[in-house]
């Protein structure tokens, strides 16, 4: 096996016995990258250099015998929406094409601390807004099991990185199931975490009070790693909070699943919808009991979620005004053209779209209207959930109707497929996205499980029990 296939506990484990190096896990992906981006487009830069200065920090470590954490040596890839200090962050926006990043994010501190190893910034949809990665300045991320098709979005560049081998782990952000969607198109494995379990400090705002930072990775074991180390309160981010450690458990009995009948409507893919069902059968045979609950507001939450994150976007990207950061016009008369043009210039379509929308929706007289109603809808969500926890520890849905769309699609079908990931945002709950088999052209389907709040051991652990009895995770696209 090449370094640049394996798990990242796998890889670490064989740093700690002195079998490979950091050095070497950083040129073997390194290799991998140069490789395959040129078809896939997944990073938007790297810097291998840094990586192997940090390498050798982390050997110089091991030879001093310290105790390492349990990812240390690991090379990591980072959506570029994470600041990491003196590397651009672009938010895959003409509007921060330029930009250097001043600081570290927490995320960052803590993954360096653990002895990671950031080798790259990966491409993503503008400010995080879309479903394919086609709204990034950057171009579309293609998918690795066929290039005709996109990885999904907004963290499409961590979801086709994974899958691809071009890197053995990575971070994205999830505001609406951006982790999770773009993992279910790739075939690979991705947590959102509770809303405030992980410090949002350093992240490029989309939706403050829906974005979340989460791993995405080969398997649910990777990802269980990688968020115990960057999980926890934060005095720089007064909603983040500590959790319990995560001790993954190895056997599902006496848990509930609860499958809700609203999940499964009739826009499903028949063939998505077959490979969930199946994967009922696997959480019974390992104890698990399978309960019906009942979501019945599911049909608002797409509409609820847009209405709250354009809001909320229109607000956070006001500060690119062409004065402090980002893109500035040139030729300009008076300050206000400048404000006009900068932001004409710097922003795509699809964030435009997302701004005007939102200063419609917060305007006076549209208000109540609008965004007051969509809060009271997530208010509602929140307490159904509340009402199905009652009778099940975990619940069982699909991530999206389809496998990845084609190169193209229309948007329309994308905005009303983000039901079954934003309502888990809408809610702050923690949802896990893994790989439950294929349909009949070869792509990957996935499955979600969604957990109680700050519950990430209930569904990591499920995750990884069902990937202990199946082997979609383990299937690699041929590029
Ligand atoms: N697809 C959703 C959107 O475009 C979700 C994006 C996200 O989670 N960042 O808003």
């Amino acid at each position: 096996m090449e370094i640049y296939e394996m798990t990242a506990l796998m890889l670490a484990e064989k740093i700690r016995s002195r079998e490979l190096t950091p050095t070497e896990a950083v040129l073997s992906v390194a290799d991998a990258i140069k490789a395959r981006d040129e078809k896939l487009n997944c990073y938007t830069s790297l810097d291998v250099d840094g990586a192997l200065e940090a390498a050798k920090n982390v050997e110089n470590a091991i030879s001093r015998g310290e105790n390492l954490s349990p990812l240390a040596g690991v090379p990591i890839g980072i959506k570029d929406d994470i600041c990491e200090l003196g590397r651009k962050a672009t938010a895959g926006s003409k509007m921060l094409s330029d930009f250097t990043a001043p600081y570290n994010a927490i995320v960052i501190d803590k993954i360096k601390s653990a002895g990671m190893i950031p080798l790259g910034r990966l491409n993503m949809d503008e400010f995080a807004m879309g479903w394919s990665t086609e709204t990034s300045h950057f171009g579309a991320v293609k998918n690795p099991w066929d290039l005709s098709r996109t990885a999904g979005g907004s963290s499409g560049g961590s979801a086709a990185a994974v899958a691809a081998d071009e890197c053995v782990i990575a971070l994205g952000t999830d505001t609406g199931g951006s982790i999770r969607q773009p993992c279910a198109f790739c075939g690979v494995t991705g947590l959102k975490p509770t809303y405030g379990a992980v410090s949002r400090y350093g992240l490029i705002a989309f939706a403050s009070s829906l974005d979340v930072i989460g791993p995405v990775g080969k398997t649910a074991r990777d990802t269980a790693a990688l968020f115990s180390i960057i999980k926890g309160a934060d005095s720089r981010d007064m909603t983040s909070r500590d959790s319990e450690d995560i001790t993954l458990s190895n056997s599902l009995k006496g848990v509930k699943i609860g499958v809700p009948t609203e999940l499964f409507g009739c826009d499903i893919n028949g063939e998505v919808r077959e490979n969930i069902v199946a994967s009922k059968k696997v959480f019974e045979s390992l104890g698990a009991e399978c309960v019906e609950v009942s979501l019945s507001l599911l049909k608002y939450a797409g509409s609820a979620y847009y209405i709250i994150a354009c809001a909320e976007a229109s607000s956070n990207l006001a500060r690119y005004d062409g004065v402090r950061f980002g893109h500035r016009a040139t030729d300009c008369d008076t300050l206000e053209e400048m404000y006009i043009k900068s932001r004409s210039e710097g922003f795509g379509a699809e964030v435009k779209k997302r701004i005007m929308l939102g200063n419609f929706v917060l305007s006076a007289g549209y208000f109540d209207d609008y965004y007051n109603r969509a809060l009271k809808v997530k208010r509602l969500i929140c307490d159904a959930f509340d009402d199905a926890f009652n009778k099940c520890d975990i619940i069982l849905s699909p991530v999206t109707s389809s496998t990845a769309y084609r190169l193209g699609e229309s948007p329309t079908k994308m905005y009303l497929d983000d039901t079954y990931t934003s309502i888990v945002n809408l809610a702050g709950l923690p949802a896990l996205s893994l790989p439950c088999g294929f349909d009949s052209e070869g792509m990957p389907t996935g499955l979600q499980l969604i957990g109680r709040a700050f519950d990430e051991k209930s569904i990591l652990s499920a995750g990884a029990l069902y990937q202990s009895c199946t082997d979609f995770h383990l299937k690699k696209p041929r590029i």
